[in-house]
């Protein structure tokens, strides 16, 4: 057996979705939404693997979702990019991670991480012969200390992965931060792996920035998206990397080997819907932010403290009127016994964790997001 996998525990979104699956309750654990997204990207699907061609798609994705995936760039984030040297489809974000630190890590280099972390990162760079130098940020209000970043960072560093907005913390780094993270990878001559899964869920009118966006950073950001995340479409995984064409390379030879592609039928229905105008995305976002509206409220006057989210589909809360100080204890029996299943925040650490923070997805329908709430009242 490899030793980078063995002991490792079964990810806890499968766990956690398993044992709501057993037991009946409510599951916001695992992120993913109780509603299929646009009927008119499904349909788009369903015809276009009707009409088929259903073979082997190019290796780099269907030129029209690398187009779509181009259009994007420039329309929300002004970034000019070559639809054919710098875009690349994959299967879900979480191909496009491995390929990208797979592709650009080697035995003995540095990566940055930033602890809560979600958690296929580490077992990808341990794969890659990367050594991990986690930075902690802390709650409730998840800033980065400037001093512990800088200390992270050496000559060997090759990497910084940061997630923004980010899981499970809710948190959407600032342009400071963003600032800061660049400052340093110019320095140390490093590149940004960009986890923006979530770049069209960030609320309360603030608007995801890239950090491709910042100066001197174009080529050196490897930007992934997911349209699982875009279009509440979680089991498609479709994904999509932007990254200059010297990046790029190196990511797409693992990406050959890891996949080499995706379902053509689907590229088709997500190119689609990236074409989509303002009010779906507009909508998407408000409908979003409502949801957590409701559950923060709900869950407040429960006693619980919910700290603040300003994206994803996440909130954090402390484990508060549960009276356990044990997350992952507080989660299994919420989950048995009051019929609601969540995530303990501890699994994001690789070691050390604080113990006392639970995240809820509230990307649910209301009225799963009410019986839970009155689930939880009924038994605390
Ligand atoms: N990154 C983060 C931060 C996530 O929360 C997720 C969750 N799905 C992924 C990557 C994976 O995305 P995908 O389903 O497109 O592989
Ligand atoms: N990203 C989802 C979450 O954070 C889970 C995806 C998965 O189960 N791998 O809950």
């Amino acid at each position: 057996t490899n030793p980078i996998f063995t002991g490792l525990p079964t990810t806890i979104f499968e766990v956690m979705s398993g044992l709501a699956r057993e037991t009946g309750a409510i599951n916001l654990g695992q992120g993913f939404p109780d509603v299929d997204g646009p009927e008119e990207v499904r349909r788009a699907a369903a015809e276009a693997l009707l009409a088929g061609p259903n073979q082997y798609p190019p290796m780099m994705g269907l030129p029209a979702l690398r187009q779509a995936v181009a259009a994007i760039n420039k329309r929300f984030y002004g970034l000019e990019v070559d639809w054919q040297t710098e875009v690349m489809v994959t299967s879900g974000a979480t191909e496009a991670l491995g390929d990208a630190i797979l592709g650009l890590v080697r035995p003995g280099d540095e990566v940055v991480l930033i602890e809560p972390l979600y958690d296929s990162y580490l077992p990808i760079v341990r794969q890659a012969g990367g050594i991990a130098k986690p930075v902690r940020i802390a709650p409730p209000n998840w800033e980065l200390d400037p001093d512990a970043l800088a200390a992270a960072f050496s000559d060997r560093t090759k990497a910084i992965l940061i997630n923004t907005p980010m899981n499970p913390a809710g948190k959407v780094f600032s342009r400071a931060e963003l600032e800061l993270i660049a400052e340093l990878c110019r320095k140390h001559d490093a590149v940004v792996i960009a986890d923006e899964v979530y770049e069209h869920l960030v609320f309360d009118g603030r608007r995801h920035v890239s950090p491709m966006q910042l100066p001197g950073m174009r080529d050196r950001v490897v930007r992934i998206g997911s349209a699982g995340k875009t279009f509440s479409l979680t089991g498609w995984k479709v994904g999509y990397v932007t990254a200059a064409p010297a990046l790029m390379e190196p990511i797409a030879k693992a990406h050959q080997f890891v996949t080499f592609t995706t379902p053509p039928a689907l590229q088709t229905a997500v190119a689609h819907g990236l074409c989509f105008d303002d009010d779906y995305f507009d909508g998407f976002v408000a409908g979003l932010q409502a949801k957590r509206d409701r559950l923060s409220n709900g869950l407040s006057a429960l006693g619980f403290s919910v700290l603040p989210s300003a994206g994803t589909y996440f909130i954090v809360t402390d484990t508060g009127p549960v009276r356990i100080d044990d997350d992952a204890e507080a989660c299994l029996r919420m989950t048995r016994e009051a019929g609601v299943a969540a995530v303990p925040v501890s699994a994001f650490y690789v070691s050390d964790p604080p113990k006392r923070f639970i995240r809820f997805c509230f990307s649910k329908r209301d009225e799963v997001l009410d019986e839970a709430v009155a689930r939880l009242a009924a038994w605390i």
